[in-house]
């Protein structure tokens, strides 16, 4: 199955799996990582929601059913535009939708149904490793949106200043702005730096 490529490089910044999912459409204009079903696999074994041992399992499911990947590929597209639009609303302190939150809803039922409640040594775990419907890797993520919504940890959202990502603000003092600073950050302080040299420069031509 192919992959883009994409997701090797992708950076992992959002602090909860929910919305490193979101976080797959980077940059402005945005590029897509989530290109094709393979990607998505990808994705899943990449920030650990698939174990690398199940991958191949579920590219094979994916190629003997080429028209059902397809259609998991767009529903992942869709739930990641849910997403994005609830968590982003949170991040402004506005109401989400109530239409998202009923796909978010309809999203968790089914998770919840194909899951497994599994008692580890620390504590449990939703878990859906007995599964090789090929939409298996959204439930995960759904639930992931959930809980995240349901956490005190939501207070911690935030929006990227410089490239509208979201991230969960871990700092003391609540006072990080980017996404990543080498990232966005920098590009806003040179941006700062030249609109400041050039008011500057304006200034003393007056
Ligand atoms: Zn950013």
């Amino acid at each position: 199955m192919e992959t883009s490529g994409y997701i090797d490089e992708l950076r992992i910044v959002g602090g909860d799996v929910a919305l490193d999912f979101v976080n797959t459409q980077d940059g402005d204009p945005p590029v897509e990582c989530l290109r094709a079903y393979g990607d998505l696999v990808a994705w899943s074994v990449r920030v650990g929601l698939l174990a690398a041992a199940d991958e191949g399992r579920l590219v094979g499911e994916a190629k003997a059913r080429p028209e059902e990947a397809e259609a998991a590929y767009r529903d992942a597209l869709g739930l990641r535009e849910t997403l994005y639009s609830v968590f982003r609303a949170v991040a402004e302190g506005r109401d989400a939708a109530e239409l998202d939150l009923e796909v978010l809803r309809r999203y968790e039922r089914e998770a919840l149904s194909r899951g497994k409640l599994a008692q580890h040594k620390g504590g449990f775990d939703w878990e859906w490793t007995d599964e090789w419907d090929l939409s298996r890797p959204l439930w995960p993520v759904a639930h992931a949106a959930t809980a995240l919504l349901t956490s005190e940890d939501l207070d911690r959202l935030k929006l990227c200043a410089g490239c509208y990502w979201l991230f969960l603000d871990a700092s003391k003092n609540r006072s990080r702005r980017w996404c990543t600073m080498e990232v966005c950050g920098t590009h806003e302080k040179m941006r700062r730096y030249v609109e400041k040299r050039a008011a500057r420069r304006d200034s003393q031509r007056d």
